[in-house]
């Protein structure tokens, strides 16, 4: 079957990344076909430009791809068209012509040439390529606010397309190594999950489950959070490892003020396990500083006191605000706010421990015996993968 579907996306930063560009078209090249598994379509990236040609069918995992696709700035559906100017006046008609049938009334027609061999330059590809539709009273001109953009690019081939979407920026999912995420079920640490994933690193997510006093359903939420960002880094194992014994032993043996410090040096014993094993070479967590007690500055560095990897908070200082916006627009923000608590109350304290020292965090932690707890814990993992 013909491949008559074109798409066109912009590439970002790779830009500035100099002898490394080739590694990282490799894995923006493969992360596209990553989403296009067993379709009919073709992908290549040529001058910081990422092409996809298609057949009818695969067009709408086309647009899914590139809208999750981490690496691109901006893509359209673009029209082929001949190297010559008639050519690229008629398609630019027609694309004035639809954007008409769709409502606009003012369009701008911009244009790039990087192939310097064709006649026209920039200015006269665009005051001639216009002309057509001008003359013609499709649209009106509108430099300074149009309702549409249609953009004539001249290389390889010439194509024209309008109404470019933005893309996702960042750099591809697997050029920054990898990453254990320790995933909740709050709003935070997907989001969390997901700024890493935009520097390029593949992520792999660990999850606390303290059964029966967190739910089946608050472990279900934590999967789905998951596999929501495996729309965006391809391929995520989520480990959950059974904590309630060692909760249960926090619980007997730590001062009540400092049950929630000794969990969290508790989860970064087990992610340090878990981070070695799968060559994750640091951990994330979605942590922001002040937004709870646990999150003071001190108790923070009582936290990482306990990391043997370096320990990365993405969103340290950032809002409830901006974490939320975030979170809505990659779509785990529903499934983040489900009642189901991660936490439970049982395991509490009533007044936490604001300011503790490292060393006497570490003498409590001592002090729990916990160590063989965790280490049965994480023998225990279950691992499932999620993948776009
Ligand atoms: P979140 O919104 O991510 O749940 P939070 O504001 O509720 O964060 P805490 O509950 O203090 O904050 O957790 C801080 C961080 O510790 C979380 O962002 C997450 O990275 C990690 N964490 C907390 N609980 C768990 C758990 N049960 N399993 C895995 N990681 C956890
Ligand atoms: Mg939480």
């Amino acid at each position: 079957m013909e491949l008559n579907k074109f798409y066109i996306g912009k590439v970002g930063e790779l830009i500035l990344k100099g002898s490394n560009i080739k590694l990282f078209e490799r894995q923006l090249v493969k992360n596209t076909q990553g989403y296009l598994r067993g379709l009919n379509v073709k992908v290549r990236l040529n001058s910081g430009r990422l092409y996809i040609e298609c057949v009818d069918e695969a067009c709408e995992r086309v647009e899914y791809a590139l809208n999750h696709l981490i690496g691109i700035t901006g893509w359209a559906e673009a029209v082929v068209v001949e190297k010559n100017i008639e050519a690229i006046k008629q398609e630019v008609l027609n694309e004035a012509l639809k954007a008409r049938d769709n409502g606009a009334k003012t369009f701008k027609l911009e244009s790039r040439r990087s192939d310097k061999s064709f006649p026209l330059d920039h200015y006269g590809i665009c005051s001639e390529g216009a002309e057509l539709a001008y003359k013609q009273k499709i649209l009106g001109v509108n430099v300074k606010n149009p309702d549409v953009v249609i953009m004539v690019e001249v290389r390889e081939k010439c194509f024209v397309y309008s109404n470019r979407t933005k893309g996702r920026r960042g750099l591809p999912v697997g050029v920054s190594g990898k990453g254990l995420l320790l995933l909740s079920g709050g709003l935070d640490s997907p989001v969390a999950g997901y700024r890493m994933l935009r520097r390029g690193m593949t992520i792999d997510a660990l999850y606390f489950h303290a059964y029966p006093y967190t739910s089946d359903e608050a472990r279900e939420k934590v999967e789905h959070l998951a596999e929501i960002l495996s729309q965006y880094g391809l391929r995520i194992h989520i480990n959950t490892i059974p904590f309630t014994e060692v909760q249960m032993q926090i619980k007997k043996k730590s001062p009540e003020s400092y049950t929630t410090l000794m969990l969290r040096l508790c989860m970064m014993k087990a992610a340090n396990m878990l981070a070695e094993r799968i060559g994750a070479s640091c951990l994330i967590t979605g942590e922001s500083l002040g937004q709870v007690a646990s999150q003071t500055i001190e108790n923070m560095a009582c936290t990482e006191s306990m990391a043997e990897f370096p320990l990365l908070r993405p969103l340290v200082g950032t809002d409830k605000e901006e974490i939320v916006e975030i979170a809505k627009e990659i779509g785990t923000y529903e499934t983040s706010i489900l009642p189901y608590e991660d936490c439970c109350v049982l395991f509490s304290p009533r007044h936490p421990v604001l300011r503790s020292t490292v060393e006497e965090a570490q003498k409590i932690y001592e002090s729990l015996e916990v160590d063989d707890l965790v280490r049965e814990a994480y023998e225990k993992r279950e691992i499932k993968l999620y993948e776009v």
